[in-house]
């Protein structure tokens, strides 16, 4: 543990995947570890990790990279924290990321710029760009963040790392601080497959404080990883490799389907029809569910409260204009109208009715296949300030990603190969609830 902060404050201050450090509790928690001796049974004991920063941890300033809670300390933990903190995981600190979890870049943070460890000059991806980094740059072997449409899979491909998103249900969400109920997972981002599969052990399997996290037996999803895949079926949707994906990206993943062959698997075209309305399907989903989450910071019972307000309109309508950036306030904005009398029909409950059409076409697709696969993201790392002040640019980044969330079904990047000298991902995608298949089919590519 020491030897993380020793090694991370010099790494950090290239990269800056941080924003709390929480050093004085995680060393004093190595040494009573120390003193009471490491279970050999408990293989992620003693474990440096890092919280994304809008995971709630107890007595651990707790930011969502917001103005609004920037001096916020939760009075309980998340349960993905108590159940690090079961398996003495030792919390490093928290990681930066896009104010409330919505960006594609982390440069939505209100409080610092996250870099990309191999080339400082372009963006870390988002929303859990800290988390990524914090792994890619060598600073923790082990990270937590969140993917509400594609914010662990794409930093994972822009970082060259593991990032995995459980099927939804997979993981209590109790803690989470809510963006999209409906779409939210807590996932793991690691350096390899093994390492991934073992921390989703630790976080797995049902929570009776969140209703929506499943009561299904979580199988022990390292044990599928023996390398033989041979007669897995694949599919590869003609939509995930056309217009608007990077030539160079397209050409890791022939060479990746290339290689799922060589290992005995069969790849085949198939067709998502419906992927290409994910993107506004989300936006108005996600944005909608977002503006009713974001109620809760009105300045009265927690957070930030402007100065020298003068009565409680002002109260409201200061701290929430001074509190929150602006891409949050845009997204209240496209979600209250897309909720409000007249517009309900057209926009929400339209975009609910395409989310079933994507969710069947991903049904018809594994009633023949075991697993999808295709790009994380159309491009590489982009630099940064490129995209920032262009939010539609910024959203087609999750084009991929995105209808993942909507399905509710796991997915997960892992290195695939480099395109201009940046990292490039692959994305497996799963039936629902077979993380398994996805750990066994990335163990024997990587
Ligand atoms: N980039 C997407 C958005 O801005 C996804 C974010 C996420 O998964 N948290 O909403």
């Amino acid at each position: 543990t020491q030897a993380t902060f020793d090694n991370l404050k010099g790494t950090d201050a290239k990269v800056d995947a941080f924003l709390n450090l929480n050093e004085a509790a995680a060393l004093k928690q190595a040494a009573e570890l120390d003193a009471k001796g490491i279970d050999p049974d408990n293989l992620l004991a003693g474990i440096p990790v890092a919280v994304k920063d809008n995971i709630v941890t107890k007595g651990l300033t707790t930011t969502a990279a917001s103005k609004m809670l920037e001096n916020f300390v939760p009075v309980y933990d998340a349960t993905v924290v108590e159940k690090m903190q079961a398996h003495d995981m030792i919390i490093i600190g928290k990681t930066n990321l896009d104010e409330f979890a919505m960006g594609g870049s982390t440069e939505n943070s209100a409080f610092k710029t996250t870099k990309n460890p191999w080339d400082v000059s372009r963006v870390p991806g988002g929303s859990s760009g800290g988390s990524a980094v914090a792994v890619a740059a060598g600073e923790v072997p082990v990270a937590f963040g969140s993917d509400t449409g594609g914010s662990i899979r794409q930093p994972a491909s822009f970082n060259g790392i593991v990032g995995m998103k459980p099927t939804y249900g997979r993981v209590s969400r109790w803690g989470l601080i809510a963006f999209g109920s409906s779409l939210d997972q807590i996932g793991t981002m690691t350096r390899n497959v093994k390492d991934n599969a073992a921390a989703l052990n630790i976080i797995a399997g049902n929570d009776v404080k969140d209703g929506t996290s499943s009561k299904r037996e979580v199988p022990d999803f390292t044990a599928g990883l023996t390398g033989d895949i041979k007669g897995m079926k694949i599919a590869l949707p003609k939509e995930y490799m056309g217009d608007g994906i990077d030539p160079k990206v397209r050409d890791v993943i022939k060479a990746a389907v290339k290689q799922f062959e060589d290992l005995g698997a069969t790849v085949e075209e198939v067709s998502l029809p419906h992927s290409r309305y994910g993107v506004p399907a989300y936006y108005i989903i996600a944005s909608s569910e977002a503006s009713s989450n974001l109620q809760r910071f009105d300045g009265i019972r927690y957070g930030f409260r402007a100065d020298d307000v003068k009565n409680l309109e002002d109260v409201y309508v200061r701290s929430r204009s001074e509190g929150f950036g602006d891409e949050v306030k845009r997204r209240i904005m496209l979600g209250t109208f897309s909720l409000s009398a007249g517009y309900y029909d057209a926009y929400f409950h339209k975009a609910g009715q395409v989310r079933t059409l994507i969710i069947n076409d991903f049904n018809k697709v594994f009633e023949n296949y075991d697993l999808i696969i295709g790009p994380t993201a159309p491009t590489p790392a982009f630099k940064l300030g490129d995209e920032i002040s262009d939010p539609i640019t910024m959203y087609m980044n999750d084009v991929l990603t995105i209808p993942v969330n909507l399905a509710g079904l796991p997915g997960m990047s892992i290195p695939a190969g480099f395109a201009d000298g940046m990292p490039v991902g692959l994305q497996l995608i799963g039936k629902s609830f077979d993380e398994s298949t996805l750990y066994k089919a990335g163990y024997a590519f990587e």
